[in-house]
């Protein structure tokens, strides 16, 4: 609680009323922390390939770049940090993108169709890391209302995840069906699992379970929390079910019209 107090007076030698401005300000401070955290966060964030970068490029110029091996290494290591810094600086503006834009355009989408573009997008990405992907869609699911875009991008990056935290000759299954005007969105793999304690900060920008082996497959961590958003933006519940070891399953349950 803030309390403000202002004089009031006529004469600067004589105070002939006090008012007190009390407001409740716990929540615009939270609110600034947050951002001045996320601000923080963005700022290491970015740093940490650009230093990367500029490490390699100097090494180069200082006689690297004269023994063809190291030269390639080194070229090959900028080219993933740089893919790296489009990847965070992409994920920041999309997630800006749907946090600002409130009232986006929404329309009402064939959702049947538009999981099926999902599974055209990601196909090659499961095939690349010899993961198995199948789905089970219900045909002719009802119109969802909202932006199909997002849309996509929610269920793309549940599915990348569970790509990416899923070994080699592993399954993800898609599945999709409608119940009591909702429908039930479920993207499961056969992954490493998350252990219970982080199920409850998942969905924090930049949270990552282990940093180290998260950076190496190549996450931003801010993959959840733009699946957060988007979900808010369908009004969308979201569910996470995990045995450490043995998969995940996050289940979408999305509202449509009565
Ligand atoms: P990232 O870009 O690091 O994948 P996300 O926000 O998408 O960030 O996910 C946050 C963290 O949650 C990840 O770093 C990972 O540790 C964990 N995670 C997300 N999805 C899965 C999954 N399907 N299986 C296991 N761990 C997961």
């Amino acid at each position: 609680i803030y309390t403000n107090l202002i004089k009031l007076e006529d004469d600067p030698n004589k105070t002939i009323g006090l008012v007190a401005i009390i407001e409740d300000v716990t929540e615009i401070r939270k609110l600034e922390k947050m951002r001045s955290d996320f601000v923080a966060n963005v700022s290491h964030e970015l740093r940490t390939p650009l230093t990367s970068i500029s490490g390699f490029v100097e090494t180069l110029k200082s006689g690297a770049i004269d023994d063809e091996k190291t030269k390639m290494r080194f070229l090959d290591i900028i080219e993933i940090e740089t893919e790296r810094l489009r990847r965070l600086i992409d994920d920041i503006l999309t997630l800006s993108e749907i946090e600002n834009t409130k009232r986006s355009q929404k329309q009402d989408f064939n959702t049947t169709e538009l999981i099926a573009e999902v599974e055209q997008i990601i196909m090659p990405i499961a095939t690349n890391k010899n993961v198995e992907v199948v789905s089970e869609i219900e045909q002719g699911l009802p119109m969802i209302t909202g932006n199909p875009d997002w849309f996509k991008q929610m269920l793309i990056n549940l599915m990348d995840n569970a790509i990416k935290y899923t070994p080699e000759g592993g399954l993800v299954n898609l599945s999709a069906y409608s119940k009591y005007n909702k429908i039930i969105i479920s993207v499961k793999d056969t992954g490493i699992g998350i252990p219970k304690q982080d199920i409850p900060r998942l969905f924090e920008r930049f949270y990552r379970i282990d940093k180290a082996r998260t950076r190496k497959i190549g996450g931003t961590g801010l993959g959840l929390a733009i699946v957060k958003h988007i979900a808010l933006s369908f009004n969308a519940t979201i569910k996470v079910n995990s045995d450490l070891g043995k998969g995940t399953e996050f289940i979408i349950i999305i509202p449509t019209k009565a």
